[in-house]
């Protein structure tokens, strides 16, 4: 027997998909609150949201008639043109309150613009009541006792700290697409977030996501018709083990795009390390019938009338910029590291000398990589046997002459462990790792030329190869000669090498070539002919780049500092690790304390 199901199960059904987590709860009614047109919206949660989620705004007000309609499942005030491809509202699917009202107790405080009398509805398990009730205008949604109604959901839910976090990142990305608007955001009774309107987006980002984004991401924009993608995007090397940092908006709707998120991840290849994430924080403002909305119940995600070609103005936005200034920034966040360090290890010394234990042999810690550490001292002794010795007893590290340059990073002053030169700009102190820096230094040489130079090799080299190798050599025949190499194909599964780079002369000619015919040849993605090029002479350049180890004289280094200045992406290796460091002035004050 078939029969039709009661109106509550109904909404409980939906509440499935439309309500995952407290912070999806939070998420719908802070949104419908900036539908509302609301300038000032106050947030409350108690217990990660599980006891009580409670959103107040000053937004235009819900009439006494349609209170009712408000819980209603398929009952909106934002559809009136039944166009699902015209949305400019966040909801526009009439079933975030229906489904909320469905597991959780809720009441809704609300008077409408034009009103003079404010009402509250209340809903129970049996059903709603509405009575006159004191307050401005605006609505005040209370919801407690989150999937009371649904106990099986409730065991779900994670604890209460991960259901707090989870909350106040929806709070983070809906501030972040709606400047105009005023937060404020308690967790239990402690503000957390207060953050005040503003037209300036660079404002904004640097309230809700801190001084160390701001530092160390850009403003970009692109414009092409009726398109327009802006936001900031991180220098290279601040980059994170997770794709937590990144958030993309589609007409201020904060969604998760693979396709999106790929092509800026290509983009960044050549310059973060493998399984590393860039940050990025980006708009996308399209016109409304170019996306449809109506694909998630939570509307995360969204589908694009032509994904392929918003992916591709990204990956050249991206592109472009780190090509200019960006890649050759260093990540404040890496100083910060090394002040960290510096930081913990000084209050290990602390701690020795509180404890009054002075007698710990600092030679036997296992520090591997002992050279670059602090070593914590047997203090007392250090201080009452201190005398200046400019003479460094360390072997490792290198007396040089002076010699003065004029370079943005600095005149080298000393190489440390044969591996990192010590350059100082000013008041600035840079440590510089000379085989990453070489190795970028190479490669960008080579592929800043429009053609890049080949030299013949004494005698052609003939390689066997799979047959669809043969075919890739023979299509990109010209594109390859551009990029210095010289081939011939000779028979089906034969070709024979003439010419490599100049700068790789000496180098496997052989492999050089079939591991740029199997990168062409991998399976097709967005990457751009040059990138996968650029990635197979990456390696090599690390090949042929000054090693660490390598004694520097003084004006070997300085000439690197030089060539620093001209180098595009400059700030990390060719596999995306950080190249230099740089510490102000005010840095070191930091370390000690100062
Ligand atoms: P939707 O947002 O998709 O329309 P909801 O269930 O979230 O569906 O909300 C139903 C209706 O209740 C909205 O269309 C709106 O008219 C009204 N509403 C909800 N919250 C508010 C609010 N904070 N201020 C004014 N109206 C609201
Ligand atoms: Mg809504």
């Amino acid at each position: 027997m078939i029969t039709k199901l009661p109106n509550r199960l109904i909404n409980q059904i939906a509440a499935g998909e439309v309500v995952e987590r407290p912070a999806s709860a939070l998420k719908e009614l802070v949104e419908n609150s900036i539908d509302a047109g609301a300038k000032k919206i106050e947030i409350k949660v108690v217990d990660g949201g599980k006891s009580l989620i409670s959103v107040k705004d000053d937004g235009s007000g819900i009439r006494k008639d349609d209170l009712p309609l408000a819980i209603e499942r398929f009952a909106t005030s934002k559809l009136d043109d039944d166009n699902l491809f015209n949305i400019h509202t966040f909801g526009f699917r009439g079933e975030a309150l229906a489904s909320i009202c469905s597991i959780a107790r809720m009441s809704i405080k609300s008077c409408a613009r034009d009103a003079n009398e404010a009402y509250e509805l209340i809903y129970e398990e049996e059903g709603y009541y509405i009575s006159p009730t004191t307050g401005k205008n605006g609505t005040t949604i209370e919801v407690r006792d989150l999937f009371y109604a649904t106990p099986a959901r409730l065991k779900f839910l994670k604890s209460t700290n991960s259901e707090a976090d989870a909350c106040y990142n929806a709070i983070c990305n809906i501030a972040l697409s709606t400047p105009g608007v005023a937060f404020k955001y308690f967790e239990n009774g402690k503000i957390k977030v207060d953050i005040a309107a503003t037209t300036d987006l660079k404002i904004r980002t640097a309230d809700v996501l801190g001084d160390e984004f701001a530092q160390n991401t850009k403003y970009v924009e692109y414009h092409e018709v009726d398109t327009k993608i802006y936001g900031f995007i991180s220098v290279p090397n601040y980059n994170k083990s997770t794709s937590t940092k990144q958030w993309l908006f589609v007409n201020g709707r904060p969604i998760k795009d693979k396709m999106l998120a790929a092509a800026v991840k290509n983009a960044y290849k050549s310059v973060i390390p493998v399984g590393q994430y860039p940050v990025f924080l980006l708009y996308i403002d399209i016109p409304a019938d170019a996306v449809d909305v109506n694909v998630h119940p939570a509307k995360t995600e969204v589908r694009f009338r032509d994904s392929q070609q918003l992916a591709s103005m990204i990956y050249r936005l991206i592109t472009d910029n780190l090509s200019e200034r960006l890649g050759q920034q260093a990540s404040t966040a890496l100083s910060r590291m090394g002040l960290h360090g510096f930081a913990k290890q000084q209050s290990a010394c602390k701690q020795i000398i509180n404890e009054e234990y002075y007698a710990i042999p600092v030679s036997s810690s296992k520090n591997v990589n002992k050279n670059f550490e602090f070593e914590p001292m047997d203090i007392p002794n250090a201080f009452s046997n201190f005398k200046p010795d400019l003479k460094p007893e360390n072997s490792n590290i290198a007396t040089l002459k002076n010699e003065h340059i004029e370079c943005e990073y600095g005149t080298a002053i000393a190489q440390i462990d044969a591996t990192y030169i010590v350059a100082q700009n000013g008041s600035e102190l840079i440590i510089v790792d000379q085989h990453a820096v070489c190795e970028r230094i190479t490669l960008e040489k080579l592929l800043n030329k429009e053609r890049i130079e080949s030299q013949q090799l004494l005698t052609p080299e003939i390689i066997s190869i799979n047959k669809s190798l043969v075919d890739v050599a023979e299509e990109q025949f010209e594109m390859l000669s551009i990029f210095g190499i010289d081939i011939e194909k000779i028979a089906a599964d034969e070709i024979c090498i003439r010419g490599i780079p100049v700068i790789f002369n000496g180098c496997d000619a052989k492999k050089l070539v079939t591991d740029i015919l199997e990168e062409l040849n991998s399976v097709q993605n967005m990457e751009s002919f040059e990138n996968k090029v650029r990635h197979v002479y990456a390696t090599t350049a690390c090949h042929r780049s000054v090693r660490a180890g390598k004694v520097l004289s003084i004006s070997e280094m300085n000439n690197l500092l030089i060539q620093m200045q001209h180098t595009k992406n400059i700030a990390q290796c060719c596999h995306g690790r950080p190249s230099y460091v740089k510490f102000s002035a005010n840095d070191l004050k930091k370390m000690f304390e100062r």
